[in-house]
């Protein structure tokens, strides 16, 4: 199979080709390296069945090419992290509206499959955990530019499933919950990047708000197989499913894992939320999904837990950080 990877150079999407390619499928990467880094991807140059374009997939003329020249379209690029979303609303809600609307359209004009990565974010703030597919979700208002991120992938999502639907256009939804691991940047808020760095240089960590909100942790590998079961699977297509993991900690439990697995000195810090984003910034309090589809469909679980997770990154942290011999 030869793969596009939208995105690719990102964090997931670089895991993702690194999956592909260890199976034997070809993989060309696009990504304009806006929050992607060619460091992900320094080590798959020279492969032979790796190919990359750094290019921003709004450029009709590449993509066209490119697309016509795959079997199967992974679209992961887009803008993500709440930090990013809260600075830089335009550059979130136009990446990731347009991005999808050409990858869909292009996908289109040659009937490839396109897999759509979405978020956990499009349940919002609502209350009824574990979230299923098919839930009601909760959004806030359109002041709070959280949101915009929600409604752009519920967007794309709206328009995978019309494709599929008006233009019979194989496609396959995963709902991604927070994925974690090594290569995450801690750069646009992620918390766990952000926890493990700060408990290896024994600096404060920063949990936000009361610390009792909820957050379950699948490590990016386990989140590759899924995506990879749910795009090898026919009757996964014209459907939504959840990645993530059922594990729920609070994110104040996070950071004492953290200090503990990192045999670290660091304390816990109490930052508000108004400090750490914006004034009025809403968080959710639990998010769990609901995983019976995929493993009912393809008998996915994920297999690592959250101290295999922490332990993973915490390695990958200071081995990026140890001087070289
Ligand atoms: N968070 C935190 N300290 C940080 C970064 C994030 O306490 O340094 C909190 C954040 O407010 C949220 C949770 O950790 O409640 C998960 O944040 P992240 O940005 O990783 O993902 P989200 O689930 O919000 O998309």
């Amino acid at each position: 199979m030869k793969a596009l990877i939208t995105g690719g150079a990102g964090f997931i999407g670089s895991h993702l080709a690194e999956a592909l390619l260890a199976r034997g499928d070809d993989v060309t990467v696009v990504d304009n390296l806006s929050t992607g880094q060619f460091d992900n991807i320094r080590g798959l140059v020279g492969n032979p069945r790796f190919h990359f374009a750094i290019e921003t997939i709004t450029n009709e003329t590449v993509m066209d090419r490119l697309v016509s020249e795959c079997d199967i379209i992974y679209h992961l690029a887009a803008a993500v992290g709440v930090e990013l979303i809260v600075t830089n609303p335009v550059h979130v809600i136009e990446t990731n509206i347009k991005g999808s609307e050409a990858v869909l359209r292009i996908g289109a004009r040659y009937r490839k499959k396109v897999v759509l990565a979405s978020t956990s974010e499009i349940y919002g703030k609502s209350d009824r955990v574990p979230f299923r597919e098919d839930a009601d979700r909760l959004l806030g208002p359109t002041t709070r530019s959280r949101w915009s991120y929600a409604c752009s992938k519920a967007m794309d999502e709206f328009l995978a499933l019309a494709y599929a639907k008006q233009c019979d256009l194989p496609v396959v939804i995963v709902r991604l919950f927070n994925t974690v691991g090594p290569r995450q940047t801690g750069r646009y808020g992620m918390v766990v990047p952000r926890f493990v760095r700060q408990a290896v240089r024994n600096e404060p960590l920063t949990v936000y708000g009361d610390g009792q909100q909820t957050r379950c942790f699948c490590h990016v590998s386990d989140v590759v197989r899924a995506i990879l079961a749910l795009a090898d699977e026919p009757a996964a297509e014209g459907d939504v499913f959840n990645v993530g993991s059922t594990e729920e900690v609070t994110i104040e439990a996070l950071a004492r894992r953290t200090i503990a697995l990192a045999g670290s000195s660091s304390s816990i810090v109490r930052v508000p939320y108004e400090e750490a984003y914006e004034v009025g910034f809403e968080d959710m309090r639990r998010r769990v999904p609901d995983t019976t589809k995929i493993r009912r469909l393809v008998g996915w679980e994920p297999h690592i837990d959250l101290d295999g997770i922490l332990a993973s990154v915490i390695a990958s942290v200071r081995d990026a950080t140890s001087p070289a011999p």
